[in-house]
């Protein structure tokens, strides 16, 4: 008892010299702002409050904790000179304006502009710094939420007497266009994924597949890949045709889901491998089982950049009919919607949608996943089409039109 006293007294005292070398280490507050060329120095602190991690991004190191607050307050228009000139005397681009419209946001400069860029993650934002420059606008930037939803804040500041930052905070992600064009640099958001909160209640297929949603959810990888896949010589894509071997899938009109799934996948597979664009892994090429924990190893396991899984739906109602396709992570979204858009116009079906569910095989594959139900192996009409080869061969063209088309945007 008296040993652990001792113990617990000792890491005490330790901890509190620990924690006051702390408090002595740390600078006293001082912000440098640079406008015009000349060092203004704050005056009336609280005139805008920011938290720590937006000043420290936006002034680099001069940035510091008010005492034991969890907010930095600056001021941004009570200012005094001070008798401080930059050293550096090079002619410097003014930054003039700062437009955003939509997705895209352009920098405008009164001459031509030299600009670095790159990202920080946990909130996603992407960085500008403009070279040999200064802050000049004629007006403040107000974000413009009109047509748009990620852009969260815009913010920017003379960070470095020679540099001017802009900081674009995203609620989600989005790869980006990046241009300098003269005398504007210009950042267009792509493939934007907004950022989704894990559901509980995502609805598993009604109809079938009911064994594949049963697992325990986690939590969607929201980090998307940088390289965009239109710039990337060899996309490597998964194809997995549903069921097989001792497990037919659905039954339906003499007809097991196991063969249609398969039949599709392997037309779908031969059009991307005669497209150099592809590399092209099958979970299966003949009528095996592999387990969904194994197609995913293999997704996972090959660092894929897109998986495919085929399937076929069934009811206990023969009137049940149409063609939807699933996602589940928020970077799948676009995918799902650019393969859907192409199927539904090769089955002629009816439109069931682009849904969410958490399907093992697109749930805990790490790269963009779609989940296609091409048909109802229970309704006669659709069965018959869909055990029909054109039929097939329509179905696996769609398929891989629009996995192009979101290589080629993404
Ligand atoms: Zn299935």
């Amino acid at each position: 008892m008296k040993q652990a006293f001792y113990r617990i007294s000792l890491l005490l005292f330790l901890l509190m010299g620990m924690l006051s070398a702390v408090v002595q280490a740390a600078p006293a507050p001082s912000i440098q702002l640079w406008m015009n060329g000349e060092r203004m120095k704050p005056k009336i602190p609280p005139q805008i409050q920011v938290n720590g991690q937006a000043v420290t991004e936006l002034f680099g190191q001069n940035g510091s904790w008010d005492k034991g607050k969890t907010t930095y307050s600056i001021s941004s228009k009570a200012v005094n000179k001070v008798d401080e000139k930059p050293k550096v005397v090079i002619e410097k681009v003014k930054i003039t304006g700062l437009v955003q419209k939509e997705e895209m946001i352009e920098i405008e400069a009164n001459g031509e502009v030299q600009a670095k860029h790159f990202t920080m993650n946990n909130p996603f934002r992407i960085v500008v710094d403009v070279q040999n420059a200064e802050l000049a606008l004629q007006s403040p930037l107000q974000l413009d939420k009109e047509g748009q939803v990620i852009i969260k804040t815009i913010r920017y500041s003379q960070f470095s007497p020679n540099i001017v930052r802009i900081v674009i905070e995203l609620q989600g992600s989005a790869t980006y266009d990046f241009k300098v064009e003269g005398e504007k640099v210009v950042v267009k958001l792509k493939d934007v994924h907004e950022l989704e909160l894990p559901s509980s209640q995502l609805p598993a297929n009604q109809e079938g597949e009911s064994l594949e949603a049963e697992i325990p959810t986690i939590q969607p990888d929201t980090i998307i890949p940088l390289i965009p896949l239109a710039t990337k010589e060899l996309v490597k894509i998964v194809v997995d045709a549903g069921h097989g071997g001792t497990d037919p899938g659905a039954i339906g009109n003499r007809l097991r889901e196991k063969d249609l799934t398969l039949g599709i996948s392997q037309k779908l597979a031969e059009n991307l491998r005669a497209d150099p664009k592809f590399d092209v892994v099958m979970t299966r090429e003949g009528d095996t089982f592999p387990e969904l924990p194994e197609r995913v190893k293999i997704a996972n396991g090959e660092k894929a950049d897109l998986f495919i899984s085929v399937h076929i739906n069934s009811a206990t109602s023969s009137s049940a009919k149409g063609t939807e396709t699933y996602y589940y992570t928020a970077k799948s979204k676009t995918y799902a919607n650019t393969v859907h858009k192409y199927l539904i116009q090769a089955t002629g079906f009816s439109d069931r949608k682009v849904k969410k569910a958490r399907f093992q095989v697109i749930r805990d594959t790490k790269m963009p996943a779609v989940l296609v139900e091409i048909g109802f192996i229970t309704n006669p009409s659709e069965a018959k089409q869909m055990a029909d080869e054109e039929f097939q061969k329509r179905v696996a063209d769609a398929l891989y039109k629009g996995i192009r088309e979101f290589v080629d945007q993404n």
